[in-house]
């Protein structure tokens, strides 16, 4: 199998797996419970929090644990609507948000919300200055993703944040950095965003856990998840101590050797971007900055297709996000592209295992393709 699909799912090195197989059939216990076995798990639950927020850069109990990135996006945009519900009832976000984040905000809007959705460029790009413009006295919250699960590209953050101080320091900042991180460097005490959400999944973890980072201007962030008060009483439900191992193991690897898996990914990716070009009718799309995502569109040739047609050989990409399943993508429809090439788009993407060797074979599929079927959008 060859695997192109590390923006939709990583597969588990095998000291995570080793790790999560100790902690669910000899240190299984409650980390609520009273005894060594429970209170050595809660003993292991704080050193995971720390090794996760060591690398997010933010202090242990600014961390909360999720059950996966899209609950970390959804509480983020309630607790901050919630928090600042006499400032305003007005939201500025993309159009280029994952689901998590547009379904939350499309929720908002159904309880008096006005969301102000920003288009990106014909590449991909949003500026911090469209993003200041768009803000208001009214605005209770920013919510703009750290980088494109589609396009690869990089959003203003940092820049963003700065730009809120002035024109509306009650405005808080929302970033969805599950593509982000361990993928471009950024550090949550300096970035400025108020709340981060992450996803373990992405980074070499098991799927089913994520983090939220709740920074000091958030103040009483109404839970999600109500119940026996874990996580500080943020976030209710018997910790997911497997996935919490699994998560905490796998963002040590990533973090042990992340200067090689960046410039290994980037690597890969501008390889796979000049043997790409070499197949006739095949465009770049946007220039995402991110190391390890790659869209390009085979102008013609309907991407369900050629995706099928992979699969079929056991080369696995995506035509978009995974979350779209069959349905046309959003973000590539905001980019406004001719309908030849937009029907055409794929996306690659790349992580620590991924081998030129791998990047062959798909180049090589797709010029098959390209050359045994005709164009039909
Ligand atoms: N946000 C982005 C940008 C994503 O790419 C994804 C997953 O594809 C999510 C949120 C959702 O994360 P999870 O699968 O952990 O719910």
């Amino acid at each position: 199998m060859v695997y192109l699909d590390h923006a939709a799912t990583t597969p588990v090195p095998r000291d995570v797996a080793d790790a999560m197989y100790e902690v669910l059939t000899e240190q299984f216990g409650n980390p609520s419970s009273q005894y060594g076995l429970g209170l050595e798990m809660k003993r292991r639950v704080g050193l995971w929090r720390k090794t996760v927020a060591e690398a997010l850069g933010c202090e242990p109990q600014q961390l909360t644990f999720t059950s996966c990135g899209t609950e970390g996006d959804n509480w983020a945009i309630q607790a901050a609507c919630h928090q600042n519900r006499r400032l305003g009832r007005h939201i500025v976000t993309t159009a280029v948000e994952h689901s998590a984040v547009l379904a939350s905000c499309q929720r908002m809007e159904s309880q008096g919300y006005e969301v102000t959705y920003l288009a990106p460029d014909s590449q991909g790009h949003i500026t911090a200055a469209q993003v200041l413009d768009a803000v208001r006295p009214d605005t209770a919250l920013v919510s703009v993703m750290m980088v494109n699960n589609e396009l690869g590209s990089v959003y203003p953050i940092a820049e963003i944040a700065q730009g809120l101080k002035e024109k509306n320091p009650q405005t808080l900042l929302h970033t969805d950095a599950v593509q982000g991180f361990l993928k471009v460097p950024f550090a949550a005490r300096t970035l400025g965003a108020d709340l981060i959400a992450i996803s373990g999944h992405k980074v070499g973890g098991p799927k089913g856990v994520g983090a939220l980072y709740i920074g000091p201007r958030v103040r009483n962030p109404q839970p999600l998840i109500a119940g026996g008060g874990q996580e500080n009483g943020l976030r209710s439900g018997t910790e997911a101590t497997a996935q919490l191992s699994g998560f905490a193991k796998a963002v040590e690897l990533r973090q042990e050797h992340l200067s090689q898996t960046l410039s290994h990914m980037a690597d890969i990716k501008a390889y796979a971007a000049r043997a790409l070009q070499t197949i006739p009718d095949l465009i770049l799309i946007g220039d995402g900055q991110s190391p390890h995502i790659l869209s390009v569109s085979l102008v013609g040739w309907p991407s369900q297709n050629i995706v099928n047609d992979l699969g079929a050989q056991g080369i696995c990409i995506s035509a978009g996000s995974a979350c779209h399943r069959g349905k046309p993508s959003h973000v590539v429809a905001a980019l406004h592209l001719p309908k030849k090439v937009a029907g055409g788009v794929i996306r690659l993407s790349f992580g620590p295992e991924t081998t030129q060797s791998d990047i062959d074979a798909c180049v090589e599929a797709l010029r098959r393709h390209h050359d045994s079927r005709l164009p039909m959008l």
